[in-house]
């Protein structure tokens, strides 16, 4: 059976559609055109794996995603294009709850998460040049232009720099509200400059310091989650 050519924009997808594009971009990551497994896309859901099984088939019908039973899925062109869109609203909601509206960026997930389905194109157009045209979120994550691109920019971890070099934070991977409140406390946030003064092998641990502020430790598991740029 052929069906219409539709672009994003007329299909409307539900939230429900847009949640299972997204989540499967995001274990796409790193390894694109690699099949996802259903149980992992089940797992992360936090659905059955029947539940994942007949809504992969139906997006598969939509031509939002390629199914091989028992092969796992994997985003056509147009499922990562919209995908890539609900990844671009849901980025600027974010910074826009931040920067305009004053929240915690400890906070904005949850609320972007719902709102991300919400918004109009025009009104996250409208957010994108308020905002100036943003390139990342407040965790610093790349936000893909209207076009679909994204940044794909290579970062070191905080873990992994050399005792005496600085480094500016780019990314926070861990987004976890606590977390971000440790990152916070820590003054990490990107864009702060930081110096590894010291490693403690033993402890698992490394001294830093941010900015101008004192010496203080932070456990490598920590460091690991938050990326940096050299320099
Ligand atoms: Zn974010």
């Amino acid at each position: 059976m052929s069906k219409p050519a539709t672009s994003y924009r007329a299909r409307m997808p539900t939230a429900t559609v847009e949640d299972y594009l997204k989540q499967i971009l995001r274990e796409e990551q790193g390894q694109a055109g690699a099949r996802v497994p259903t149980g992992r896309l089940a797992r992360a859901l936090a659905v059955t794996p029947g539940t994942v099984t007949s809504m992969v088939k139906t997006l598969s019908d939509d031509g939002l995603v390629d199914y091989e039973a028992y092969g796992g899925v994997h985003l056509t062109e147009e499922g990562r294009v919209l995908a890539l869109h609900v990844l671009r609203r849901h980025r600027l909601i974010e910074l826009f709850l931040v920067r305009t509206v004053g929240m915690d960026w400890s906070e904005v997930h949850a609320e972007a998460e719902r709102l991300e389905h919400a918004v109009s194109d025009r009104l996250v157009e409208l957010i994108d040049a308020l905002l100036g045209r943003p390139e990342v979120d407040p965790h610093g994550d790349p936000i893909p232009t209207v076009d679909g691109e994204v940044g794909v920019a290579q970062h070191g971890t905080l873990a992994e720099l050399v005792v005496g070099r600085r480094g500016r934070v780019a990314r926070i991977v861990d987004q976890e509200p606590s977390f971000l409140r440790l990152v916070e406390r820590l003054g990490l946030q990107p864009g702060a400059r930081v110096k590894v003064v010291a490693r403690d092998s033993v402890g698992d641990t490394i001294a830093i310091q941010v900015g101008r502020a004192a010496t203080t430790s932070l456990g490598l598991r920590a460091a690991a989650k938050i990326l940096v740029d050299r320099g």
